[in-house]
């Protein structure tokens, strides 16, 4: 579903991301946890071309979004390309990123609407559903404004979802929510991880990591220090870091 090898990304003097490599198949949830400033977000970014990397290759379902040319240096594929390739992805940001100006329903719509063209009409039974799912049906003509951070979150779940993505990836989506609010948003995430839905899930939230993911990565430093199967991963961490890390956390 996806690979992501030797990826090297710097901002100006900074190196970010000291080549990292992994894999994710169809139904995989990883979660990836780290230290702030370790590069978890920008690594997150890099999959679906909100930051380009300067070295490394970048496989979503088997085509290459980009790879290195002779002189090792990431070569991305057409503008066309990459948006046909980055189709199949969703994101859900830390900050929920609704459009204030739109009604929950029109959140929904738009994207279905303006970049694949389908009408109104046929997306909104699916919008309907989606909305149910995540438990927010009846608010379907309120504004963002009027909805708590918790139920904003789950439009912007909804809101990935109605474009069909093959992998979901989430930034620390419970992050800048209120701790009573964010059970709320990880229930949604668990059961899309229950019906097999592939994600990659930046977060703080080791219960969630432990409990939902079927892999965990530790980032440090713009390397992965160890990765593993939760149960594993959590029970015998084998690096100082990762010890020190969970230590902190737990
Ligand atoms: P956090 O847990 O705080 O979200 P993170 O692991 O997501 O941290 P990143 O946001 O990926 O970390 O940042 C990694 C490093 O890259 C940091 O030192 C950050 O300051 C730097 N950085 C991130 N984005 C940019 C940018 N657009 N320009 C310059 N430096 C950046
Ligand atoms: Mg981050």
């Amino acid at each position: 579903m996806l690979r992501m090898s030797g990826i090297h990304k710097r901002f100006g003097e900074l190196e970010v991301l000291k080549g990292i490599d992994f894999s994710v198949v169809k139904g995989d949830v990883l979660a990836v946890i780290g230290p702030s400033g370790s590069g978890k977000s920008t690594m997150l970014r890099c999959i679906n071309r909100l930051e380009e990397i300067d070295a490394g290759t970048i496989e979503i379902k088997g085509r290459v979004l980009a790879k290195n040319n002779s002189e090792g240096t990431a070569e991305y594929v057409s503008e066309a390309e990459s948006r046909e390739i980055l189709a199949c992805t969703g994101m859900v940001f830390q900050q929920f990123n609704l459009f204030p100006h739109m009604t929950v329903m029109q959140n929904l719509l738009e994207a279905p609407v303006q970049v694949k063209k389908r009408s109104a009409e046929e997306v909104r039974p699916e919008a309907e559903e989606l909305l149910r799912k995540v438990g927010l049906f009846d608010k379907r003509d309120s504004y963002p404004g009027r909805l708590s951070g918790g139920q904003q979150q789950r439009v912007a779940i909804a809101r990935a979802l109605a474009m069909k993505p093959d992998i979901m990836l989430f930034d620390e989506p419970t992050s800048a929510l209120d701790p009573e609010l964010t059970g709320e948003v990880l229930k949604t995430m668990r059961e899309l991880a229950a019906e097999h839905m592939t994600m990659v899930v930046v977060t703080h939230e080791m219960a969630f990591a432990r409990e939902a993911a079927n892999h965990v990565m530790f980032m440090a430093d713009g390397v992965i220090v160890e990765q593993g199967i939760p149960a594993e991963f959590f029970a015998h961490p084998a690096q100082e870091r990762t010890i020190a890390f969970l230590n902190n956390m737990l």
